[in-house]
Order: C-alpha cells, then structure tokens, then sequence
C-alpha cells in the first residue's frame, strides 16, 4: 500500500515543479496533447494536475478521482474551468509572484517600441554604425504621450505604477473602476483608445476580449498610435493590426503574445514598426521558480489541509 497521492504531469513543465512534487507524491508523465494517453490503471489513481498550458474537459472526464488541477501561470485560459467546476474539481493558479517581472517587461517593450531599440542595436552589430553612420533618429518618442491601460489588475497596477516617473498621462479601461486609483476610467475600450495614442493591453483571454482590439479601436488610436500587448494574443485582431501597421492607421506595436502561438505572421516579421518578443513577460529563472514553487504549494496546501492557496474564482472552495 502507498499512502503517496498519484499527480499527473502532462508534457513539459518547469523542472523545479517535478523536482519537488516528486519528493512527496507519485508522478506519471504523460504526452501533452487533445486526447489523454494513459492506462485504466493509472487514470485510476490519479489524484491532482500539475500543467502548464492545456487542459481539456474530456481529460477531466477520464479521471474520476481528479480532486484539484494545479495550473503553472497566472492566465488559465486553457484550463476548462467549466468542466472542473461542474465535477467539484479545484483549479489554482499563480498570480502575483510574477506581476513585477511582466511589468518591467511591458516597460521594456514599451520602449523598444517607440525608441526602436532593438533596431539600433542590430544596426551596431551589423556595422553599420561604423560604416554608415549614426542610427536614424526614431520618429517616436515617450515623451508627452497619454498611455492607456487595457486592464487594470495585479499586473496592469504595477505597469501604471511604472508608468508614473515617466510622466505620462496615464489612464485605463476595466468593466468596473477601481476605487482604489486616481487615474481616468474609461468604460469602453473605444472610449479609451479614443483618448490616448498609447495602449497597452494586459487582460485575460475570455470571451468579451477576444479580438476586441480591431480596427475600429486602431483607428481611434490615431496615427501616432502605439499598441503594446503582453496580455494574450487573441485580444488582438492580428490581421486588423498588420493592415493598421501598413496603412500607417497607428503608428507601431510591440507584441509579446500572438493569436496562434508559435506562429508569428511573416507580415509582422517584416514589418520595420514592430518589437516582437517570444512570449517571454515573466520569463527570468526567479520569476519562473516562483511560480513553480506556487504550483507545488498549492498541491501541498491541498493534500495537507484540504485547501488550495491560489484557488481561481470560477473553483471556489467550500469555506
Ligand atoms: P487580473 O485578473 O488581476 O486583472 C485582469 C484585469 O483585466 C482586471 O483589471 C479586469 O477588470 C480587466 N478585464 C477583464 N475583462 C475585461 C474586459 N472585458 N474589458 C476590460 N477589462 C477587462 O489578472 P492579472 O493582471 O494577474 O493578469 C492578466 C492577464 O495577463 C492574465 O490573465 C494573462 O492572460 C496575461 N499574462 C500574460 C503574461 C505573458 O507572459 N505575456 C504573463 C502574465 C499574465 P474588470 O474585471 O473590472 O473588467
């Protein structure tokens, strides 16, 4: 007899995730994909999840002693939260630990953007300083800019609070405002784009933001537009924002997620007004073991006590 609960582990995750979980439980190692590959035996004993990304209902179906799925990262849109409510299943995630690194990261691509930072180092590296001369003056500058924020959570808090020293105007877009900041409310994403000739996106995928930046919404960001998404990428209407960057309808964007990860449409690849970075906002050795770390407390806190520390809101435990 083993006293030790079984934890799946699809595909790859950060290692000190399996690392840990392993000095107190069993784990079995499966492939991450649309179906569970698994024996009769094992989905069984399974117990909890350990995942990062992906977790479909008719996995939850197969695993009828499934008591709580521990989700690595703070958007757990890929999780079926639904499916796992409606067997009393327990969904956790990891916010906050990761809120400074995206926001610091979200300042960078900020600036990369307007500044074309990345482009004048390349220009260095390639010699042309040397052989050409100074790099072109960038057309766009922080300075004086009005910055809205699409989101204004954990993370688009702590982006705002960033925002203050570089004296810009900044205001923001929620479904509800927050009592708790002096910054202007917009109700309407329109009504903020409109306003400002920044944005920076920063929700979570669901089906209200799903392609809600479009092309109305880059029309309103005007000509010296700046759109900056670190949220997810399906907030975007990608197409929308290629032909909004040709025509010249906004000025630049700086894009950390897109629409279908890994792919990254050639048209952005090519294009000289875009900073594009691989989905890389939390992602430094610190922030990552914070996580993974959050992943294996909320595994412990539920086997020892019952009760996830980081429960998300559509799984809430019983008090
Ligand atoms: P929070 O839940 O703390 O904040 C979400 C914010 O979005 C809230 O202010 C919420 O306000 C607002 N919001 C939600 N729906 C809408 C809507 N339809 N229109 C306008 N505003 C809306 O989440 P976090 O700040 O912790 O994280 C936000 C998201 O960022 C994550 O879900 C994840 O997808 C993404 N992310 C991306 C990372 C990356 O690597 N690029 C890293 C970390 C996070 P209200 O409810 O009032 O509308």
């Amino acid at each position: 007899t083993n006293s030790r609960a079984t934890i799946l582990v699809p595909g790859r995750i950060n290692p000190r995730v399996t690392e840990r979980l392993s000095a107190r439980f069993d784990l079995v190692a499966v492939p991450h994909g649309p179906d569970l590959e698994i024996s009769a035996e094992d989905a069984e004993r399974i117990r909890a999840i350990a995942v990062s990304g992906a977790l479909p209902a008719n996995w939850i179906a197969r695993l009828p002693r499934l008591e709580m799925i521990a989700s690595f990262g703070v958007g757990y849109d890929g999780v079926d939260v639904r499916a796992a409510a409606a067997r009393g299943v327990v969904v956790s995630n990891t916010p906050d630990v990761l809120n400074d690194e995206v926001a610091d990261t979200a300042i960078a691509l900020l600036l990369n953007t307007v500044r074309q930072l990345p482009q004048a180092e390349t220009w260095l590296r390639n010699g042309r300083w040397a052989s050409e001369g100074p790099f072109p003056l960038s057309p766009l500058s922080l300075k004086g800019r009005h910055v809205g924020i699409h989101g204004l959570g954990r993370i688009g808090l702590e982006i705002a609070r960033r925002l203050e020293p570089f004296k810009v105007k900044i205001s923001y877009c929620t479904r509800r405002p927050r009592p708790d900041v002096g910054y202007c409310h917009f109700p309407t994403l329109l009504g903020l784009a409109e306003a400002v000739d920044t944005l920076i996106s920063i929700v979570p995928k669901t089906p209200e933001t799903i392609g809600a930046i479009d092309a109305e919404v880059l029309r309103a960001l005007g000509p010296r537009g700046v759109l900056i998404n670190v949220g997810r990428g399906t907030t975007v209407d990608e197409p929308a924002l290629i032909a909004a960057l040709k025509a010249g309808t906004i000025a630049a964007a700086g894009l950390d997620v897109f629409m279908n990860e890994p792919q990254v449409p050639q048209d952005l690849i090519d294009l000289p007004n875009v900073s594009l970075l691989p989905h890389v906002a939390s992602a430094s050795v610190p922030t990552r073991n914070a996580m993974a770390d959050l992943v294996v407390d909320n595994l412990i806190a539920w086997f020892d006590t019952g009760r996830a520390l980081t429960p998300v809101p559509e799984t809430p435990q019983k008090t």
